[in-house]
């Protein structure tokens, strides 16, 4: 990206940041870059690659954390060296106008906090089913919690190719599930629907592959065994007060 074209974007994004509520970026748009020098970094996994068996075997989690995740993680160094955009001090703040950067950098941002999000929305051995304030959000609206999880598995199976299942507190402070293409998630402007994701699910192939082939819904029905629901409160909780 030469200079010109730069500022371009610089005054783009600091346009859009401001309408769309975001004045402390707009104000500082200048400053909210920083040097592009591999800023980000993999993060360890939160548990041993093996901890998520019988349902997500080591390998697969080894693979996927090792390989995949940390491709996005190298490519978005990468695709903002390439750019000379400098990168956002949040990938949040980022998402809210993303169709301003380029597919690289909008797939590999996506990428990486999608997949920083999955590590900790999963742990082995952790409670069947959510309680307190979101329980009785999901009863409310969806019946019951077998009612929800078989929605949420239509959501994941029905997404055609590769994407995410996504379940978000929405602007009116409702519960909304949904799946995205690719890497976008819910944060982002180009987003068909958007909120404040406090569950995802990982239907790319390279999730499930090695152990369940072609079985997504065999994968989707296991996966309900590793999520980690006392981290899914936390995060409806903070959604429901922000
Ligand atoms: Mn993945």
């Amino acid at each position: 990206m030469n200079p010109s074209s730069r500022r371009d974007f610089l005054r783009k994004s600091a346009m859009l940041a401001a309408a769309a509520g975001l004045y402390p970026i707009a104000a500082k748009a200048e400053n909210l870059f920083i040097l592009p020098q591999n800023n980000f970094q993999l993060p360890p996994l939160p548990y041993a690659f093996d901890a998520l068996e019988p349902w997500i075997d080591r390998e697969t989690m080894r693979i996927h954390h090792n390989f995949h995740h940390n491709a996005y993680v190298a490519n978005l160094n990468v695709a903002f060296a390439e750019s000379h955009i400098d990168v956002p001090l949040k990938l949040e703040d980022l998402f809210q106008y993303i169709s301003a950067a380029s597919p690289k950098i909008r797939n590999n941002a996506g990428g990486h906090w999608n997949h920083v999000m999955f590590w900790e929305i999963m742990k082995p051995a952790g409670k069947k089913e959510p309680e307190g304030a979101l329980l009785d959000a999901i009863k409310a609206q969806f019946n019951s919690f077998e009612e929800f999880k078989r929605k949420f598995a239509e959501i994941a199976l029905g997404r055609f190719g590769s994407g995410w299942a996504w379940l978000v507190v929405n602007d009116r402070k409702r519960l909304n599930l949904f799946s995205l293409p690719n890497q976008d998630n819910p944060l982002m402007d180009v987003a068909d629907q958007r909120g404040t994701p406090i569950l995802c699910l990982d239907v790319w192939e390279h999730a499930y592959y090695l152990k369940y082939q072609y079985k997504r819904y065999e994968y989707v029905d296991a996966w309900w065994n590793v999520v980690n629901w006392d981290e899914v409160m936390k995060r409806y909780d903070e959604a429901m007060k922000s």
